[in-house]
């Protein structure tokens, strides 16, 4: 198989604080190690908007930065000593790629990677140190990036960035949750894909907490046995404890992200049980923790996908035990990319997740 590499291609530039345009780039040449990718789907994240709106630590410099994260494509040509991939393999990629040497990447705990954002040392992530997938070529690493099996198209490939960081969470308390019953608040991608997960690892009560009923019925299709809307409900935490009989739930996934949240979180918790905050916080958040020492509640969080997870998500979405489709609702053409993320960000005819097809 053999593909033809024009020179120029079409890409989005963030050229100042909410100032995304389309530019004409070279197209990149993969380094040894990488491999060079015809990007088919990339998807809208929360931390895109971040990005677009007020920058991130560590970002190339406007005028030439190109962002996208949740990004899967054809390989289209072969860096040095790559041999694990061939050209016209379809792949989906993992946005962090850890720098191979500092402590923590020697164990396997690459999006903690001590060197984050030095290129110098090694370390990348796509989109965000390194230019992305809003555009028709981006390189990657090959540590970062798995084959999409035949019966997942590009599209629902882009949810395993999504859906590995809700399985890393699961991952990070345990993993083991079968027979438990599981809490998530915040219904947002990330929250109804700690559901899905959930579902598919054998929980047993999986109690959604939210404000909108749209997106708690979602959740109950994905998998939720119960749900509680804050909206409605005076006393969600009296809600948690008669659903689980006065005890609280074994594991709670906080997936909102503002003080209410994490106060609902950890007194939904039962006595020794585990917290996993997956959400960045907007601000700094002011909780009683001495409730979290008194009931020898176990914090823990995660940062993007991390340990395999998302070659785990692969393989649930291949088995049908976790569905992209209901999640990924939009597709736009990277020319418009704005009214993709005016659907994302105002949430227009129920978007969740918004891709846009290069
Ligand atoms: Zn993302
Ligand atoms: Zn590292």
């Amino acid at each position: 198989m053999n593909f033809e590499i024009p020179n120029k291609m079409k890409a989005l530039v963030l050229y100042a604080k909410d100032d995304v345009r389309m530019a004409e780039k070279p197209v990149p040449k993969p380094g040894p190690g990488e491999v060079l990718i015809k990007v088919e789907a990339c998807g809208i994240c929360g931390t895109d908007v971040k990005i677009i709106t007020k920058g991130m630590p560590k970002m190339p410099p406007y005028g030439d930065f190109t962002f996208g994260h949740e990004w899967a494509g054809t390989v289209v040509a072969l860096g040095e000593t790559v041999d694990e991939f061939h050209v016209g393999d379809r792949v989906a990629i993992e946005a962090h790629k850890g720098c191979g040497r500092c402590d923590n990447c020697l164990a396997g705990n690459y999006t903690a990677c001590l060197n984050y954002g030095r290129l110098d040392k090694g370390h990348r992530t796509s989109g965000m140190t390194v230019d992305g997938g809003f555009a028709e070529y981006a390189v990657q690493h090959i540590n970062s990036i798995y084959k999409i099996p035949d019966n997942i198209s590009f599209v629902e490939a882009t949810y395993v960035t999504t859906a590995g960081c809700a399985l890393y969470a699961i991952d990070k308390v345990g993993g083991y949750i079968s027979g438990d019953t599981v809490l998530i608040i915040g219904p947002g991608p990330i929250g109804l894909s700690v559901v899905q997960g959930a579902k598919a690892l054998g929980a047993d009560k999986i109690i959604l907490v939210g404000t909108r009923a749209d997106r708690l019925a979602k959740g109950m299709e994905l998998g939720a046995t119960h749900t509680i809307n804050i909206r409605e409900e005076a006393n969600p935490v009296a809600k948690v404890m008669e659903i689980t009989d006065g005890k609280g739930a074994e594991k709670v996934f906080e997936c909102a992200g503002n003080t209410e949240s994490f106060e609902l979180a950890i007194k939904s918790t039962k006595k020794g049980g585990d917290v996993c905050l997956v959400s960045f916080y907007k601000e700094p958040v002011t909780a009683n923790l001495d409730y979290v020492v008194l009931n020898q509640i176990t914090l823990f969080s995660v940062r993007g996908e991390g340990n395999s997870n998302c070659k785990r998500a692969l393989s649930l979405m291949s088995q049908g035990r976790i569905d992209a489709k209901p999640i990924m609702t939009h597709t736009f053409p990277l020319e418009e990319f704005h009214t993709g993320l005016d659907y994302f960000v105002n949430r227009k005819d129920g978007a969740m997740k918004v891709v846009i097809i290069p």
